[in-house]
């Protein structure tokens, strides 16, 4: 099956009582059996849910994987990973990564004798330099929140197998349409559901998708074990959102490359970080990697000065000021403030991820809507 296909049809049946072609919502936390032992495969909804199993099935297949878990978060996800590794292991990751995993990495899993080590990617010498007998996982995420650094998934994969260690991939700005790390020798995708996938800015999920059954074995355990299960409603609301993800990350890219165009002519906008510019620095890792350049991208304003970007961003109609991104309407975001504003300024500013930075989550409205709208803000 293409890619157009599997998002509406991997994994889901009609339901075989009713012949519903939607998946039902099995609000239910128990399973009768017929005598201790005898069910069907379901116990207990922390455990499993059938419209749960169902947004899983069609997860592994989006990603060419074989399994996939589901949690209550993207966050929910990337601790159900991080519990894979023991005191004493190492993970080398991007300097340039979601605020969120930087934080869980350094205040909650530091503290229980694992060690991070953050180095810029798309710089292979600077991530050898970092590798030590410890070294358990690579952490990737590409295009980078909020930069748009492209790092070579296959290299790194490389680069871990020597080391017996695995490569993870956040791969929530790209979305499987895009990007299929599991393709290019990664062990784990993630992915924050609550951007893309769910795609309609009402939920919140995450998901672990593998090739190998004994890693989703091990994180099933975890994922049975800590319970950061996902409602059905909510499974239900993003295997709705997923049937669409093809149509729109189509859109999302061409308003992404539209948007990109006008900011990189325009005078008052200084830098512009999007993959999809040839001269852009990942633009050669990306065309290789990626199907095209999605919808996210940063730019910082000439002169650097934090009170123009605040104007700008105060003076948006269409494009909302808010955190997240990747739902069917555009956002503009402040990093330095506001997604990013855990990570410490001297470490901010190391990544370029300078105090004036704006980042925009482009929707699939009409693009003559958001241009004339970056236009007025601006000014
Ligand atoms: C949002 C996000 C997360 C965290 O996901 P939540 O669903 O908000 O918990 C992780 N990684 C990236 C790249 C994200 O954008």
């Amino acid at each position: 099956m293409k890619f157009g296909t599997k998002v509406i049809h991997a994994g889901v049946e009609p339901d075989p009582t009713t012949g519903a072609i939607m998946t039902p919502i099995y609000q239910t936390s128990t399973y009768v059996q017929a005598s201790p032992g005898d069910h069907q495969g379901y116990e207990y909804a922390r455990t499993q849910n059938p419209t749960r199993a169902v947004l899983e099935k069609n997860l592994a297949s989006l990603e060419n994987g074989t399994h996939a878990r589901c949690f209550a978060s993207g966050m929910a996800a990337v601790d159900a990973i991080i519990k894979l590794l023991k005191p004493g292991d190492e993970v080398i990751s991007t300097n340039d990564l979601y605020g969120g995993s930087y934080r869980i990495f350094t205040k909650i899993f530091a503290n229980y004798g694992i060690r991070f080590h953050f180095v810029p990617m798309n710089n292979l010498e600077a991530v050898k330099e970092k590798v030590t007998d410890k070294t358990r996982m690579f952490w990737v995420e590409t295009p980078t929140n909020p930069m748009m650094n492209v790092v070579d998934i296959r290299a790194i994969a490389d680069l871990a197998k020597e080391q017996d260690a695995w490569t993870v991939v956040d791969n929530t700005f790209a979305t499987p349409y895009l990007q299929n790390p599991l393709d290019l020798g990664a062990d784990m995708v993630i992915h924050s559901i609550t951007k893309y996938l769910g795609g309609h800015s009402d939920t919140v999920m995450g998901s672990v998708i593998v090739k190998e059954t004994s890693l989703d074995e091990k994180l099933g355990f975890i994922q049975n074990s800590c319970g950061a299960v996902p409602g059905p409603q909510d499974c239900f609301l993003v295997l709705r959102g997923i049937k669409t993800l093809h149509v729109r990350m189509q859109r999302h890219c061409e308003n992404g490359r539209k948007v990109a165009e006008y900011l990189a002519n325009h005078a008052k906008v200084d830098r512009i970080y999007y993959p999809g510019l040839e001269t852009s620095d990942g633009y050669e890792v990306a065309s290789k990697q990626m199907r095209d350049f999605g919808g996210m991208l940063s730019f910082v304003l000439k002169g650097d000065r934090m009170e123009d970007a605040f104007r700008t961003l105060e003076q948006f109609k269409v494009f909302a000021l808010a955190e997240s991104l990747g739902g069917v309407e555009s956002l503009a975001g402040h990093p330095a403030s506001m997604t990013h504003a855990s990570i410490p300024e001297e470490e901010r500013v190391k990544t370029g991820l300078s105090n004036s930075l704006i980042r925009l989550s482009v929707g699939i409205e009409d693009s003559n809507d958001l241009i004339e709208d970056l236009e007025q803000a601006i000014g």
